[in-house]
């Protein structure tokens, strides 16, 4: 693990961050918000829940107690969030020349409507803007390549099948088939990972979009059995899922910042407060609650420790706080949020998020993009001030900037990182915890979590009273979007 290496010289303004303790925030209180958050009572706060809303009370309650404000087009403190619940597909083959392919053992249905078609299919390659241009999909079934040209990890395969799915639609097409070829993940891992009951941003009754199914080609055979066919019959038959509306919401307040000239930039902090929920496997007195100390309780109590502090020591850029329900279901609160944001996109100059899995370094603090944006400096000094060294991911190839809900941010430019535990690798001792139902208040160290709020809050002070807002560093893969977010 290669440590966060201090490249800038400590100034004045170094020299303050370090030498002013914040005001703590007590840890009696922290201790309790975690204990609450993390309770038996809260049945590991599963999306969709009556217990997260409880959660998403008690936060919208302290957020209130604390003074933020609302906003005018939320329902008090909270936003509510349009999400449904889908169930797994009842059936779905796909017959080509003489094979005939079936759900679970041979495909996986990943979106889009039922339906029953006897249609040609066109052979497309990976399905890029190149690969479609000139072809003539009206009625007929697309046939790609998984992912990108040289790019097919199961992670950027989703992205890119989003927009493989948005070109094929507008140009007619019935269907989009991909085949599926991973070294990283096999088909029975996917299976048991996509074949779920699945829940998505949207309305229970909206309109459904272009199927598209995921062929096992773990024999390497599909490329040229579609590509030498291409233009011949299949018949794709898709049965129906069940849709069932999900009540649930984001928490949010601001506070208003001090400075004229600087109040209408914000900074957004956030922390997802949802978890797994019970194991309904567990047998007996076996424990069966996910209380999810770690994750993401800790953050959550992180995010209402700033919320305290800043209230009481007001920076001069505004504070947007947002507890995000639906992490562990894809992203989907923030998703939501950033699809429906509640003040403009390119008002947002930074987001600082907190999430984590759990930690095995109480000196430090892992933050999660730390070098990929100028407010490195003001995050390793507030770490410092709370006696924390703030290190780098110690684990890129987990993709954790992408597995929080920063990374939602991040896409539409917004510099955004997480603040995680200290963690300096993914070993058995962040595993012990890590969605598993010994993830339980009783095993932290408070002390620990005491001095990660104050680093978070100290975080989120120094970056809001900065000179100039961060940007991200030149040459990062989100920087052009930043630039189109902001104009500049
Ligand atoms: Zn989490």
């Amino acid at each position: 693990m290669k440590k966060f290496i201090l490249t800038f010289s400590v100034g004045l303004i170094g020299f303050i961050a370090v030498a002013q303790v914040p005001k703590a925030i007590p840890q009696s209180q922290v201790e309790a918000h975690v204990r609450f958050l993390a309770s038996d009572a809260l049945k590991g706060r599963d999306t969709g829940s009556p217990e997260l809303n409880i959660a998403a009370q008690y936060i919208a309650s302290y957020f209130q107690g604390y003074g933020l404000q609302t906003l005018d087009s939320t329902d008090g403190y909270f936003q509510p969030v349009s999400l449904f619940k889908e169930s797994t597909l009842s059936s779905a083959t796909l017959t080509f020349q003489d094979e005939e392919f079936q759900l679970v053992e041979d495909m996986l249905v990943l979106s889009g409507d039922s339906l029953t078609e006897e249609v040609p299919v066109v052979f497309v390659n990976y399905g890029m803007p190149d690969d479609l241009e000139g072809k003539e999909l009206e009625g007929k079934i697309a046939v790609a390549l998984l992912g990108r040209p040289g790019d097919t990890n199961p992670q950027s395969a989703f992205f890119a099948s989003a927009e493989k799915q948005k070109q094929i639609t507008e140009m007619g097409g019935v269907a989009l088939v991909e085949l599926y070829r991973s070294a990283q993940i096999p088909w029975s891992l996917l299976v048991r990972y996509l074949n779920t009951e699945q829940m998505k941003v949207g309305n229970a009754t909206s309109d459904e979009e272009l199927p598209v199914v995921w062929l096992n080609d773990g024999q390497s055979t599909l490329k040229s059995l579609f590509e030498e066919n291409s233009g011949e019959m299949a018949s794709l038959s898709i049965g129906s899922k069940v849709r069932q509306p999900v009540d649930t919401k984001n928490v949010v307040g601001i506070l208003e910042g001090t400075d004229p000239d600087l109040k209408d930039e914000h900074v957004v902090l956030s922390a997802h407060y949802d978890h797994v929920g019970i194991n309904p496997q567990a047998t007996g007195s076996e424990d069966s609650i996910y209380n999810g100390a770690r994750d993401n309780a800790l953050g959550t109590t992180a995010l209402l420790s700033a919320a305290k502090y800043l209230s009481e020591n007001p920076p001069r850029r505004s504070v947007l706080f947002l507890a995000f329900t639906a992490e562990e279901k894809g992203l989907l609160g923030s998703q939501y949020y950033v699809q429906n944001p509640l003040v403009p996109m390119e008002w947002v100059v930074f987001n600082l998020n907190t999430d984590g899995a759990g930690y095995n370094d109480t000196t430090k603090v892992t933050v999660i993009g730390l070098e990929r944006t100028s407010a490195e400096e003001a995050i390793y000094l507030a770490s410092l001030s709370a006696s924390l060294d703030a290190i780098m991911d110690p684990v890129p190839e987990q993709n954790l900037y992408d597995r929080s809900d920063n990374v939602n941010f991040a896409k539409l430019g917004v510099p955004a990182v997480t603040f995680a535990p200290g963690a300096t690798d993914f070993g058995p001792e962040i595993m012990k915890y890590y969605h598993q139902v010994t993830d339980e208040a009783e095993s932290l160290s408070f002390n620990y979590v005491e001095k990660y709020c104050e680093a978070f809050t100290k975080a989120a002070e120094n970056i809001a009273n900065s000179e100039s807002a961060p940007v991200w560093k030149e040459g990062d893969k989100y920087e052009e979007a930043g630039k189109q977010l902001y104009g500049r």
